[in-house]
């Protein structure tokens, strides 16, 4: 990764794994070895997405994925909300570490089984940034 990818305007590498590290802790995930990586929208397969997780039981180490604000624009305004909110992302991904092993059978994302999955992922990391922002 280049020195000109790993910036922006408002975030960089450096705050990433801070608030990574930090979520970490809050979700006593210490026992993993997680890397979080501030990435370009280019990056990504699904274009439409402010984070991804590729979570591996067997060695219990993750690599989350969070858009880079500088390309923020390329999501759909429906996701604005809460995709443009990095820690949020660094939060709802961490969350899927937890449910990894408790995951809905199959790929189609859109099963209703699959939206309930990520609906519940979504309320608990909207409640914990609630109560833990001032
Ligand atoms: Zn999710």
């Amino acid at each position: 990764m280049t020195q000109a990818q790993t910036k922006s305007a408002s975030v960089n590498q450096i705050e990433v794994e801070a608030l990574g590290r930090l979520w970490q802790e809050r979700l006593r995930l210490q026992d993993w070895d997680i890397t979080v990586r501030l990435t370009r929208a280019s990056e990504f397969d699904d274009k439409s997405t402010g984070g991804e997780c590729d979570v591996f039981i067997a060695k219990q180490c993750a690599l989350i994925r969070v858009q880079d604000p500088i390309d923020w624009h390329e999501l759909p305004k429906n996701q604005a909300c809460h995709s443009w909110d990095l820690e949020y992302t660094i939060v709802h991904e961490m969350l899927h570490i937890h449910m990894r092993e408790s995951e809905p059978d199959g790929d189609d994302h859109d099963s209703p089984v699959w939206r309930a999955h990520e609906r519940a992922i979504h309320r608990i990391a909207e409640a914990l940034l609630k109560a833990y922002r001032p």
